[in-house]
């Protein structure tokens, strides 16, 4: 839901939450009850870290057209991890001898 804003001269800013379209132009400040014109400011439908909410607008988007991946990742330094053993496979025996 929407958090509508708005500022009243006496008391300072307060916070209004509201279905999208629904918030009243005026409402009585909770402090003085003075009738309070909204504040213009986009509502803030989401209040997430900006990182967060673009990844996760980039997790919804790859639903629809995924990310191309056209060349390979840049090294980091580490191997793929092959099953968490550091033995070297054996080598495969030489064919007998006839
Ligand atoms: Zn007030």
């Amino acid at each position: 839901m929407p958090t509508y804003e708005y500022r009243c001269g006496h008391c300072g800013p307060f916070e209004l939450q509201r279905a999208m379209g629904e918030a009243p132009q005026h409402h009585d400040c909770p402090g003085c009850h003075t009738p309070v014109r909204r504040a213009i400011s986009a509502p803030h439908v989401n209040r997430f870290p900006e990182a967060l909410a673009r990844e996760i607008t980039r997790a919804e988007r790859s639903q629809d057209e995924p990310e191309v991946v056209t060349s390979l990742p840049p090294p980091t330094g580490r191997r793929a991890s092959t099953g968490g053993s550091n033995v070297p496979p054996r080598p495969v025996p030489p064919p007998p001898r006839r």
